[in-house]
């Protein structure tokens, strides 16, 4: 009999097209592939059989952990009973319909409807059709630029990955794509001018914004969009001060917020919501990741009792809203989501995001903060980083060919820990399963320590 682990290598390295991998060096055997067979708790075990513990729950979604028998089970009875219905012409389940309320009873309280998705990525492309549709209907064909920021993620489509500020989302795509603009990234540490306190830098952020959008006339853009906590750019709390900066800009010349929530949604900052948390006040906000625990594919946008009132003049005066996916409220994904939000009730993980998430965070100041090439440790809840350089005191970051940040991915990966290397800068990423336990915190952060030690010195 043939052994099956090594057809699953040789089918990979054949015919899998993977996201986010170098295509040649994963086709030619060049990079390590693992295939992933079980996991349970904060761990996950390949197909060889090696153990490690998930300190980036998946891809900051399996918020829940892993092997969760009541969602499975919520996931087979739905299946069982309606797999598949649609949600067009005012259709929906029990299972769509009972998440959409609890979205709502859980969300900034001027939210009142959910349209549902499937990624993070295609929300935000709902996200910009409404806000387009929006203005229309107000009578403002002009008002459509929509600005993010330098290292904003927000998916990776066509206008999404165009929203996206990074390099390598837009190299040789042609992105991003008009009418996107991009403005300063509210990344303290790595602040042009190193006298700026955090007010002043927040403030400096708001000036760059209002600079811009005075640029390109306050009657052409419609929309700001923002994750509370910079992801996938680099894991970076905003600096004090600088959410209410950036919405007094944005009210003064009536443009939208959009709160990208993807990852900070429901519990990750140990509130249920990034926007309570720093006192945003939008009117969008895109779910996904946590709604599930990534146990189906399920997102959503978000939409305040104000910018719906417009939305339905628009339908009012045009007709039906001509938008929609088949998997539109998928009735075996909202099951997933109702269980998954039950879950996180019952296990009160928010609140253990908010106490676990500390003392991990102490305990990785405590053991890097003084690391002669560790320059920041920052996070807030349960989402950490650490950013790592060449000389602290004059801030000064490795060549990216040293590839510091990947090599300590993989030093802390042979060490039994799973954590990410973030894609521009050394930087590494955590966002561990918000069930972490205070001694799987400890194993995250001495893991860290010895991989940090072995790679740097
Ligand atoms: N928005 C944010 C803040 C994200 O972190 C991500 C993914 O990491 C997305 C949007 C895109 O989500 P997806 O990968 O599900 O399309």
């Amino acid at each position: 009999m043939t052994d099956r682990r090594n057809d699953l290598t040789a089918w990979d390295r054949d015919h899998f097209f993977h996201p986010s991998t170098h295509m040649g060096a994963h086709a030619r055997g060049e990079l390590p592939a693992r295939t992933i067979a079980t996991g349970e708790g904060v761990y996950i075990t390949d197909t060889q059989g090696k153990r490690s513990l998930d300190a980036f729950a998946g891809l900051y979604c399996v918020n829940v952990g892993y092997g969760r028998r009541q969602i499975a089970d919520a996931i087979a009875a739905q299946a069982s009973n309606l797999a598949y219905y649609h949600a067009y012409a005012g259709h929906g389940t029990e299972a769509s319909v009972t998440l959409a309320k609890m979205i709502i009873d859980r969300a900034p309280k001027s939210m009142s409807r959910v349209y549902f998705g499937l990624s993070g990525s295609d929300a935000n492309e709902t996200n910009i059709k409404l806000i387009w549709y929006y203005n229309n209907v107000l009578g403002r064909p002009e008002k459509k630029k929509i600005i993010s920021r330098w290292r904003g993620y927000h998916g990776s489509g066509i206008m999404t990955g165009s929203l996206t500020g990074l390099e390598a989302f837009q190299k040789a795509f042609d992105l991003p794509r008009s009418p996107i603009l991009h403005t300063q990234a509210p990344y303290y540490f790595r602040r042009e001018d190193r006298s700026m306190s955090e007010e002043q830098f927040s403030a400096d952020c708001a000036e760059k914004l209002e600079a811009l959008i005075l640029a390109e006339g306050p009657d052409t853009i419609a929309a700001f969009i923002g994750e509370p906590v910079l992801g996938t750019g680099g894991i970076v709390p905003p600096p004090s001060g600088y959410w209410s900066a950036i919405q007094a800009v944005l009210r003064k010349y009536d443009i939208l917020l959009v709160a990208d929530e993807v990852i900070t949604g429901f519990g990750r900052l140990g509130t249920m919501f990034g926007s309570d948390h720093y006192g945003m006040e939008p009117d969008l906000i895109t779910i996904a990741k946590g709604l599930t625990s990534a146990y189906a594919p399920l997102s959503g946008s978000i939409v305040s009792e104000s910018m719906w009132q417009v939305l339905v003049q628009g339908s009012d005066e045009m007709g039906p809203i001509g938008h929609g996916w088949t998997y539109s409220a998928h009735p075996i994904c909202a099951a997933a989501g109702v269980a998954n939000l039950e879950l996180i009730d019952e296990l009160g993980l928010v609140g253990n995001a908010r106490t676990t998430g500390a003392y991990f965070r102490k305990a990785l100041k405590e053991a890097l903060g003084d690391h002669a090439h560790v320059g920041d440790v920052r996070g807030d809840g349960m989402i950490a980083a650490i950013e790592l350089v060449e000389d602290r005191d004059d801030r000064r970051f490795f060549d990216a060919s040293r590839k510091v940040g990947p090599a300590i991915a993989a030093a802390m990966l042979e060490r039994g820990v799973i954590a990410r290397a973030m894609p521009q800068g050394d930087i590494i990423g955590f966002a561990p399963p918000l069930c972490l336990t205070e001694d799987e915190a400890a194993t995250i952060v001495s893991v860290t320590a010895d991989a940090v030690k072995a790679v740097l010195g």
